[in-house]
């Protein structure tokens, strides 16, 4: 019999209607003849209400307490979900994360998975009921609640569904949320986007990584680790969506997949720092340990001085600010310069990997828009601007349109590459 894990996002459990309606979709693939477990998210906007109360309480507040708060929305979700199931005559158990077997390491609100005992839920399947588990956290090793960063839920999703190998007996990790699939941008950036039947996951993660909010990253890195297919679907409509799946599997040659936005970053300059040998990973290291990933590094040289600057997600900036102003304090020499209000818009596809003139493309869509470009980067399947915040939803919506994503442009890779495009 196979496995399905289905996980309801904040939007498709926001109030008891659609509560009752995501718990009859669980009954229908019961029905169909699967086993099935549920993840649910908080409802609604209850996570960012909760980090607005704490903040009403604290300047500051303990990462060990947030986390203890954070996690109660979810708890809410899990107890209505199965209430909803067993009002509908279908056996259901809701489970915390540390009920479930979800441990993590330490790092509060940032944790990441390292092990999952799924004997109770195998306990609770066998017993023909649905477990019904918290999105988000897990039990760190010291006993204590932790959450697995926003928009975690889609990771305890696949995280169970790799536990239970759902693979193996032709099961799924279905993401149910308010898009009805991952589209070649966010459709609510870029009203043009296209609806993608396929990506694979190393273009999932990729664009997840660069601002691609529908899929948590560290879910895709599970799915493709564990080969476990995700298909991202619409909670209130029956259509087919977008299946993640390994790259051999999917036909079309295509360069550019789809763009992204992060709207809100910071860029910091440590400037005047002495040019030796390990300075880099003397700034990079304690930064890397706060769980804070720093991006678009560029380093630049000048007489026995180096300047190495790097961006931070916006709410990351006081921190990393902390950590390298007790570097240069140490050092006695060097000064920080931060920088507020940028955005980064990426370009994502393998296609990336054997097709030559995607970057001046996008170069040249900015370009004509008067788009001054402050950075730029690249991966083997990924180019990214760094522009003013005040371009970034503009600049998103010319760079996904000058490679012909826009629903209705039937774009191929000879179009993408070569400039041949609708436009
Ligand atoms: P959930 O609460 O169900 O987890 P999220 O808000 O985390 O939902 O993710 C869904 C949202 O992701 C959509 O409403 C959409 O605005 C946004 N999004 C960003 N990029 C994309 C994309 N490429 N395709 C589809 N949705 C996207
Ligand atoms: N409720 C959490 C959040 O808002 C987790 C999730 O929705 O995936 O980030
Ligand atoms: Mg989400």
């Amino acid at each position: 019999m196979p496995t399905i894990v289905q996980k309801f996002g904040g939007t498709s459990v926001a109030d008891p209607e659609r509560i009752m309606r995501c718990a009859a979709r669980v009954v229908e693939a019961r029905k169909a003849g699967n086993r099935v477990v549920v993840v649910v998210s908080a409802m609604g906007h209850t996570t960012d209400e909760l980090i607005t109360l704490a903040s009403k309480v604290s300047g500051a507040p303990s990462p060990r307490e947030m986390d203890m708060l954070m996690s109660t929305g979810e708890q809410v979700s899990v107890a209505l979900m199965a209430m909803a199931l067993h009002s509908l005559g279908c056996d259901a158990v809701s489970m915390t994360g540390a009920q479930a077997g979800i441990d993590t390491d330490n790092a509060y609100r940032k944790a990441r998975i390292a092990r999952i005992d799924n004997a109770r839920l195998e306990r609770v399947l066998g017993a023909g009921a649905v477990p019904v588990v918290c999105g988000f956290q897990g039990l760190s090793p010291d006993g204590d609640i932790t959450t697995l960063g926003r928009g975690g839920s889609d990771t305890t999703a696949v995280a169970l569904a790799a536990a239970l190998d759902v693979a193996s007996d032709g099961g799924t990790c279905e993401i149910f949320t308010d898009v009805d699939g991952v589209y070649t941008a966010d459709p609510r950036l870029v009203p043009t986007a296209s609806k993608l039947r396929h990506i694979s996951y190393e273009e999932m993660l990729e664009l997840a990584s660069v601002g691609a909010a529908v899929m948590h990253p560290r879910a895709v890195l599970f799915g493709e680790k564990f080969g476990v297919p995700i298909h991202v679907r619409h909670s209130q409509k029956p259509d087919v969506g977008t299946l993640i799946v390994p790259e051999e599997q999917i036909m079309e040659d295509i360069v550019v997949v789809g763009c992204a936005l992060k709207p809100d970053l910071g860029r910091i300059s440590l400037k005047g720092l002495p040019r030796t040998a390990g300075i880099q990973a003397q700034i990079l290291e304690p930064i890397a340990a706060a769980n804070v990933s720093v991006d678009d590094i560029v380093q630049t040289e000048f007489g026995d001085t180096t300047t190495i600057a790097f961006t931070v997600e916006h709410g990351d900036i006081a921190d990393v600010k902390g950590t390298c102003q007790g570097l240069i304090e140490r050092l006695g020499r060097g000064e920080i310069d931060v920088e507020i209000g940028l955005s980064k818009i990426s370009a994502v596809g393998t296609g990336m990997k054997s097709h030559t003139g995607v970057a001046s493309r996008m170069f040249r869509a900015l370009a004509e828009a008067g788009i001054p470009i402050h950075n730029i980067t690249t991966s083997e399947i990924k180019i990214s601007c760094i522009v003013d915040r005040q371009h970034g939803e503009r600049g998103l919506q010319l760079v996904h349109d000058a490679f012909g994503l826009a629903a209705g442009d039937g774009v191929t890779a000879d179009m993408q590459s070569t400039g041949r495009g609708r436009r």
